[in-house]
């Protein structure tokens, strides 16, 4: 079965159509590329799947269901979860606030929560192979690599069934992409559904199984990596 299916979504802004009748589908625990260059639509779509804005026309389906993402908050309860390119952690509160977010401590227990909490980041980022950054850092003070590495592993902090990587290379080089490769494989294993969006097709070659092309707005094929070839 299928984790999404996206039917002839549309959506303008102004007079520039970003999404024109685009249509994909995601079978479940694949590693799905939406590749595109440039204007293609791609952040229009990460939006849409977010619930950050609303498409002016077509429809999504979740794990066969249809339905709305009216905001970001019915995305996380039916199971999306996004790592954004632009990276949307608070960069004056902690690694761990930022994961722990919106359930931060509060109140007279709020000390002990904290250490909860903290404690749950930490075991969290070692199972992630990202012991090395400090939970209290504040994520103004972490090196790009490192915000984008955690912009992630938020993301897989919320349980994700479908976890949306846009393009998550696009700080990252070397060992930091062999991390992003292993994440990927224990999403996988986990039968997590993975939307890897990019605008290069080598790393899509390396990371997923099947890709969806978009251009002007509109879905232009799907088919397997293994079929495609280089200058494709
Ligand atoms: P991609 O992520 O593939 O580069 P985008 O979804 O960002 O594509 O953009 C698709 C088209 O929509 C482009 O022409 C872009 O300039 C336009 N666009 C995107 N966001 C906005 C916006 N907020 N207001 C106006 N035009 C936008
Ligand atoms: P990306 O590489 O993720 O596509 P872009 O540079 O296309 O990034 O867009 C960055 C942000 O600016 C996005 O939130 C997008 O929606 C917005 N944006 C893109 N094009 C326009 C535009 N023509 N007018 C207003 N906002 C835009």
């Amino acid at each position: 079965g299928d984790a999404l299916e996206v039917e002839q979504v549309r959506k303008a802004y102004g007079a520039t159509v970003a999404l024109d009748g685009a249509s994909f589908a995601v079978s479940r625990g694949e590693v799905h590329a939406l590749l595109g260059e440039n204007g293609a639509g791609k952040s229009t779509m990460v939006k849409l799947l977010s619930g950050l804005i609303r498409p002016d026309r077509g429809s999504l389906r979740l794990f066969g269901a249809a339905v709305r993402l009216g905001s970001p908050a019915d995305a996380h309860r039916l199971g999306v979860q996004t790592a954004f390119q632009e990276m949307t952690l608070v960069k004056d509160l902690t690694v761990a606030e930022n994961l722990l977010l919106p359930n931060a401590p509060t109140g007279p227990l709020g000390q002990l929560r904290r250490y909860q909490g903290e404690r749950l980041v930490t075991e969290h980022l070692e199972r992630l192979g990202l012991g090395g950054i400090d939970p209290r850092a504040e994520v103004r003070d972490l090196e790009l690599p490192e915000r984008q590495k955690i912009e992630i592993a938020r993301a897989v902090f919320r349980r994700p069934r479908i976890l949306l990587l846009d393009e998550p290379t696009s700080t990252l080089s070397g060992r930091d992409i062999d991390w992003l490769g292993g994440l990927i494989e224990r999403m996988r294993n986990e039968g997590v559904t993975v939307v890897f969006i990019s605008h290069r097709m080598p790393e899509v070659r390396r990371f997923c199984d099947r890709l969806t092309v978009l251009r002007n707005g509109k879905d232009v094929g799907t088919a397997e990596v293994a079929d495609v070839g280089d200058d494709e």
